[in-house]
C-alpha cells in the first residue's frame, strides 16, 4: 500500500515497476524463444495491464488517501471523528486493476457513523477522481 509521499518517491516507485515488467518480459522471452511478435505482445498485454493498475495505484494514493489535517465532524451530533484507519477500494479501470486506498472515520458518539472523506477537488486543469 502506498501513503501520501513526494513526487519523486513516486516516480521512483513507477520506475521500479516498470523495471520489474521488462525484466519478467526478458525473462518469458527466454523461456519462449521461438514466440511471434502477436505472442511477445500477447504476453506484453497482460503485463501492462498488472503495470498500469500497479502504477495508477500509486500515482492516486501516493497523493491523497483522503487523511484530513483536521478531524472531520460527524453529520449527525456534530462531534469530531476519530481516524480509525484506511481501507481498499478496487478499481477495475480500463488499462488495470488498481487498489486504491481511502481514510477511515468514525463517529465515537454514534456508532456505525463512518465517512470516506472525498478527494480533494482537483487542481486547475485536473479533474475529479469521483
Ligand atoms: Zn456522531
Amino acid at each position: 500500500m502506498t501513503r501520501p509521499q513526494s513526487r519523486a518517491r513516486r516516480q521512483s516507485a513507477f520506475m521500479e515497476e516498470a523495471k520489474r515488467m521488462y525484466d519478467q518480459m526478458e525473462d518469458w522471452y527466454d523461456t519462449h524463444p521461438q514466440a511471434s511478435f502477436g505472442e511477445i505482445e500477447a504476453e506484453a498485454r497482460k503485463r501492462r495491464r498488472e503495470l498500469m493498475g500497479k502504477v495508477l495505484a500509486e500515482l492516486v494514493n501516493g497523493r491523497d488517501a483522503g487523511t484530513q489535517v483536521e478531524l472531520p465532524k460527524c453529520k449527525q451530533c456534530g462531534q469530531k471523528m476519530k481516524f480509525e484507519g484506511y481501507r481498499d477500494w478496487s478499481i477495475h479501470g480500463l488499462e488495470g486493476d488498481s487498489t486504491l486506498e481511502r481514510a477511515y472515520y468514525i463517529c465515537p458518539n454514534c456508532k456505525g457513523e463512518t465517512i470516506f472523506p472525498p478527494r480533494r477537488k482537483a487542481k486547475p486543469a485536473g479533474r475529479s477522481l469521483e
